[in-house]
């Protein structure tokens, strides 16, 4: 232990001040030690920590290199981390391993204080100290030290006061290293937040519908501004959280959890609506599409307004059941109640109807020498006083043109129905005034009165206009009831029905063509085959009168075979002589009894075989009244149809059960506004706005329309003008026969352009 007390080059007093002067800065650098060891901030590193501990050491000893060695974390062996001179890592390795042999370290490790050794080659004094705190040891240090003086007691203690600090130190920048990094995590952690908060704002602002988030009890926590424009309230009027409910009609009994329930079984088809009032009490129709947020049991909750989808529907359907100019139920509701009223009768024998067919007499006149105007105006009066003349249970209608129909309901007897006739005659014994002409009226009535004979509503209505032409043979302005002529017509209709069957087998149909128009470019894009019965005796029955027969009696099947092979003849052969004739579009009628036989699709696809022709041109026409049964059933035989390559058409549309839903849910190409439409189109804005309605809906859902029945250039130009892409109708031609349409293809041909 004299190593410490040599060194020759000093004299005594040169020593003393020499030993002096270190412990003063020695002293000073313990002053500085509380301060070294929180300037965490300062170091980078370990290293930087041991370069300022052998800074300090180095004031009183003269160190020639140093190392470190970090203790493993389960504190039983210690590495080495680092050595400052790397020429020297070898050499420290081998003195350091010495010394932990003669069991040095371990004593550095157990006393914490500073023990002196020589290297094992006995070139350095070695200063040996472990790096520790109360609570870890991190280390121990070795300072290989260069030969020279040494004051060891002071040495001793100011070095164990160094190394103590220098523990200290080591464990503040390993907790500030640890803080460092949970700082960063969290400074990455809010930028995210902040991020996802910005990209969650943005994309509330702009979900395009009203927005809003609530909590579990619907509480409303945020709004958009879409939401709050479309509530008409001011965003701050939402601070004091309102409810959904209190937006949402049918009030008190309107919960969130209810709603929350519903959404639950709603199904995307069929959305649940809502009545949405808003400050200004305007009443809208809203879906509710209710998401979980994710946080705090909170929901999103958007708003679509399908407020004039719903009235476009309303009105269409309005429309679909009422006459557009007297807004008296149309053929559709009528026939609906009647058929009600036929299934209560044979439910009830003694609950009885009445059905009274009425045409005004000479009203063609009228409309002839008067003008339009003043006939609307008439059919409108007349709809009155018959609509004033009975109960409010009984219907009228407008069966088309100059005829309406009633149906009293409930009625005892005869008697009961000749008094509600002849009240209904007694209306027109004045003249009606319509403006400032008087216009003497008179009806001529075909009445039916229900009995135990089972009829179809089709056959009463066609007894009664049967009974109303017998009443204007016997001088107008009169009734005539059924039984009067009852066995006259049966018997006509069974021959009709008898016939039937043998005209199938006799060919006596044919097909007349009336040609499609594409109105944009006026050249014809199709035909639309309709048939034709040449009865020997009758001559030419229209398909109204045989197609209702051939349906109820089954015999629509066969033919509607024969019409389709007809069809796909008539269209091969075209196709062989006219090069153009390859892009005409060929459209088929089908009846629902049709449409719901079995083979469809392969008997339409083995007879376009055997014709000879493919069936990306063909159209298949079908009418809404399919959906109405069963859905699914008409969903599969239009994908069955659709599959051969055809395309699908509805017709009439705007007469039936006019839904504006069916035209997504069913893959349909073209929809075909029905005459009835088309008729009222120039001197009624309610139709021209329906027609227009469902034009555009038509190209928003990518569907073409035509319109049926053009029966006048006014018509074409109002169409055009609303921009229709097909039309149909006698102002282009009426149905022709093949040889007529063979005619038209081959001027087409030559360069003849079709109107
Ligand atoms: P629809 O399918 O609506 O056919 C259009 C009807 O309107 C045709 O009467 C046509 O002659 C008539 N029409 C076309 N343009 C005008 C016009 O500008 N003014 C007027 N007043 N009428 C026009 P049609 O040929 O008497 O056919 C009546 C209905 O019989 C057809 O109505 C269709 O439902 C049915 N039908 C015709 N052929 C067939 C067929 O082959 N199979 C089936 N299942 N039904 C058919
Ligand atoms: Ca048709
Ligand atoms: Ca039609």
């Amino acid at each position: 232990m004299e190593l410490f007390n040599k060194g020759p080059e000093f004299s005594q007093t040169e020593r003393l001040e020499k030993i002096s002067q270190s412990a003063m800065e020695a002293l000073e650098l313990c002053a500085s030690m509380g301060d070294y060891q929180t300037s965490v901030t300062k170091f980078k590193n370990r290293k930087d920590i041991f370069q300022r501990a052998v800074q300090g050491l180095g004031q009183m000893l003269p160190i020639a290199f140093y190392a470190f060695y970090a203790m493993d974390d389960a504190g039983f062996d210690i590495r080495l981390e680092l050595v400052d001179d790397s020429q020297k890592t070898d050499y420290a390795g081998r003195a350091v391993d010495d010394l932990i042999d003669r069991g040095v370290v371990a004593l550095a490790l157990r006393e914490k204080k500073t023990l002196t050794a020589m290297s094992p080659d006995r070139r350095y004094k070695v200063l040996i100290h472990s790096l520790a705190t109360t609570s870890k040891t991190y280390g121990v240090f070795f300072c290989f030290l260069k030969d020279g003086p040494v004051e060891k007691a002071i040495v001793d203690k100011i070095t164990t006061i160094i190394m103590k600090s220098t523990g200290y130190a080591l464990e503040n920048f390993e907790l500030y290293q640890l803080v460092h990094q949970k700082n960063d995590e969290l400074v990455e952690k809010n930028f995210q937040v902040s991020k996802s908060e910005a990209l969650y704002r943005n994309t509330f602002e702009n979900t395009g519908n009203p927005t809003i988030v609530v909590d579990i009890r619907g509480a409303i926590v945020h709004v958009n501004g879409q939401f709050a424009e479309f509530s008409g309230f001011e965003r701050r009027d939402f601070a004091d959280r309102r409810n959904i409910c209190d937006f949402l009609g049918s009030g008190s009994n309107m919960d969130f959890a209810k709603i929350l329930y519903i959404a639950e079984k709603d199904n995307q088809d069929a959305p649940t609506e809502y009545v949405f009032i808003n400050s200004r009490n305007e009443h809208k129709i809203v879906f509710l599409k209710i998401s979980l947020l994710g946080l705090e049991d909170q929901y999103i909750v958007s708003f679509a307004d399908v407020t004039p989808l719903k009235e476009a529907e309303r009105q269409l359907q309005f429309q679909a059941f009422h006459d557009p100019l007297t807004c008296l139920p149309n053929r559709v509701l009528f026939q609906d109640r009647l058929k009600q009223a036929i299934k209560k009768k044979k439910r009830y024998p003694a609950y009885n109807y009445a059905l009274i067919f009425i045409d005004l007499d000479r009203f063609k006149s009228v409309n002839d020498t008067m003008g339009h105007n003043v006939g609307d105006e008439l059919l409108i009066q007349v709809g009155k006083c018959i609509a004033q003349s009975v109960r409010e249970i009984d219907t009228v209608a407008r069966f088309g043109g100059d005829e309406f129909l009633v149906l009293l309901e409930d009625i005892q007897d005869k008697e009961c129905c000749d008094i509600v006739a002849r009240r209904i005659l007694g209306q027109f014994r004045e003249p009606l005034q319509i403006g400032d002409q008087e216009i003497i009226m008179t009806l001529s009535m075909g009445i039916l009165i229900s009995t135990e004979q089972d009829l179809g509503h089709t056959d009463a209505i066609r007894l009664a206009d049967m009974s109303m032409y017998e009443a204007k043979r016997q001088g107008r302005n009169c009734m005539v009831y059924t039984h009067q002529i009852q066995n006259r017509e049966i018997e006509q209709r069974l021959l009709l029905e008898n016939n039937l069957q043998k005209a199938i087998q006799k060919g006596e149909f044919f097909l007349q063509y009336q040609p499609l128009m594409n109105l944009s470019s006026n050249q014809i894009y199709g035909v639309e085959a309709l048939v034709r019965w040449r009865h020997p005796e009758l001559g030419i029955i229209p398909p109204n009168t045989f197609i209702p027969i051939a349906e109820e009696s089954g015999l629509i099947i066969a033919l509607g075979q024969k019409i389709f092979e007809i069809a796909f003849a008539d269209f091969a052969a075209w196709s062989g002589k006219f090069p153009m004739a390859k892009d005409l579009n060929l459209s088929l009628n089908l009846s629902v009894k049709q449409m719901l036989q079995n083979n469809l699709a392969a008997d339409i696809k083995k007879m376009a075989g055997a014709a000879g022709i493919g069936l990306d041109n063909i159209t298949l026409e079908i009418t809404e009244s399919l959906f109405i049964d069963d859905m699914d059933r008409a969903l599969k035989t239009i994908h069955d149809l659709k599959d051969l390559g055809v395309s699908i058409s509805i017709d009439d549309f705007g007469t039936g059960y006019s839904s504006l839903r069916y035209l997504n849910k069913f893959p349909i190409d073209l929809v075909k506004i029905d005459k009835i439409l088309i008729d009222n189109i120039t001197g009624n804005q309610t139709n021209y706005n329906i027609v227009a309605s469902m034009l555009e809906l038509c190209a928003k859902l990518d569907l073409k329309a035509m319109a049926e029945g053009i029966e006048d250039l006014a018509q074409l130009e109002k169409l055009q003008g609303m921009n229709c892409p097909f039309g149909q109708g006698y102002y282009f031609a009426a149905p022709q026969d093949r040889n007529v349409i063979e005619e038209m293809l081959a001027k087409i041909c030559e360069g003849f352009n079709y109107r």
